[in-house]
């Protein structure tokens, strides 16, 4: 007779990755399923001696086959299970929410101990990204829950992220309670935005930056600053908030200068010192540098350059050459905010690239500090992987 819940058994010595609370069971792990489960079904995960390790998502199209839910064999995986999870990641945000600040991760995935589920709040909507095939068979009750524990009417969903394909789901964007939502005016430190979460990019928002925008804020009276890759101008708005003498802002897509340019006019600043250019950086720091021009302080906030492992090299080059270029637009004293969001480029290898692009602009810099995405946006000691926005505050000698 086959067990009551499906289960996996793993090879023997296999275990120990689930053992250190690691929530990923890869294919190769695997000696048998038994049970036939289907894709999102939560199965028993067990060591070679028949011990329980976890209760896990079974993905069966996805090199990572599983993804633990829990490792408390007591527990199940339904409604109320995901409801407890999904308020205790809220509960753990209240304190980031106020007047001040109006939108906020409400759920980072594996480090909020629900892998594959994104919720973003903006303002009074939620979007939500489910990346895996756990959270895509519970769609409906975290959802429910959702809109009970937030008591908001809109959730919006934009699962249109190339993993799903990794695990046999296709892309979507839809609403998934309330109507699709119009561009949402949020505030962030003060600072008024709106956001297009149908179509802006990932959720719609970098809510990731938030400490950081703060950081750019700080540094910022007085400079003269580049804000490269700025999307809808988060790090421009906030540098205008300190004080910057003036902001060049440079993004290749026409739709975030656009909305960059909407978000400078709905906030009392003196437009004249902002200018957003619909560019490509790699061509537009040559072209500056070819001018003579100079800054005090310059951000570089690249799209994901390595996808995977494989495109490391190639990113490391493209991390380099924008990072000299900003070396030797950057005036002697000046700050370089300088970040890299791929998960496959550790914070070691980094630094190493920035340490290179420096040396070859002829420059001698040093680190002020460390920088990592906001609190809302934790790192579970157990999933380094969650870690994928790194930075670096460098100050030039
Ligand atoms: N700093 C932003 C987020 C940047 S995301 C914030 O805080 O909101 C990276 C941005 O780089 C995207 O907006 C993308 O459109 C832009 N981009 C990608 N390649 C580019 C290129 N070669 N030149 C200019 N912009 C580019």
């Amino acid at each position: 007779m086959p067990p009551a819940v499906s289960r996996i058994v793993l090879k023997p010595g296999r275990e120990k990755a689930l053992r250190h609370r690691h929530p990923w069971v890869f294919s190769g792990a695997i000696a048998s399923v038994e049970g036939g489960p289907a894709s999102g079904d939560s199965v028993e995960v067990r060591d070679a001696n028949g011990s329980f390790l976890a209760l896990a998502a079974y993905s069966p199209e996805s090199q990572i086959r599983a993804r633990a839910w829990t490792y408390r064999e007591a527990e199940t995986v339904d409604a109320g299970f995901l409801r407890e999870r999904l308020a205790a990641a809220i509960g753990r945000r209240s304190a980031m929410l106020d007047a001040g600040h109006t939108a906020c991760r409400l759920v980072h995935a594996e480090s909020d101990g629900l892998p594959g589920l994104v919720v973003d709040r903006y303002g009074e909507v939620l979007v939500v990204q489910v990346l895996s095939a756990g959270p895509e068979r519970w769609k409906d009750e975290i959802v429910a829950a959702l809109a009970s524990i937030t008591g908001l009417k809109t959730v919006f969903e934009r699962s249109d992220v190339e993993v799903r394909t990794l695990e046999g789901l296709a892309p979507r964007i839809g609403a998934m309670l309330g109507a699709a939502p119009g561009p949402v005016a949020i505030v962030e430190d003060a600072i008024k935005y709106e956001v297009n979460v149908v179509s802006g990019q990932k959720t719609g928002f970098y809510l990731d930056q938030r400490d950081n925008r703060r950081i750019v804020r700080d540094l910022a009276a007085g400079a003269e600053v580049l804000n490269a890759f700025c999307y809808t101008g988060g790090f421009s708005l906030a540098a205008l908030a300190g004080g910057a003498k003036s902001v060049l802002s440079i993004d290749s897509s026409e739709e975030a200068i656009r909305q960059a340019g909407s978000n400078l006019a709905m906030n009392a600043f003196d437009a004249s010192l902002a200018e957003f250019r619909d560019a490509d950086v790699f061509e537009t720091v040559r072209k500056l540098r070819d001018q003579g021009r100079q800054f005090d302080l310059i951000i570089l906030d690249p799209p994901k350059f390595a996808p995977t492992e494989r495109h490391v090299e190639k990113a490391a080059r493209a991390y380099k050459d924008v990072n000299l270029w900003a070396f030797k637009l950057l005036r002697p004293g000046g700050r370089l905010v300088t970040f890299s969001c791929s998960g496959a480029v550790s914070r070691d290898l980094f630094q190493k690239i920035v340490a290179g692009a420096a040396v070859d602009a002829g420059v001698d810099a040093a680190i002020e500090r460390p920088l990592a995405a906001s609190a809302d946006h934790p790192v579970s000691l157990t999933f380094p992987e969650g870690e994928y926005l790194k930075g670096l505050q460098i100050r030039r000698a």
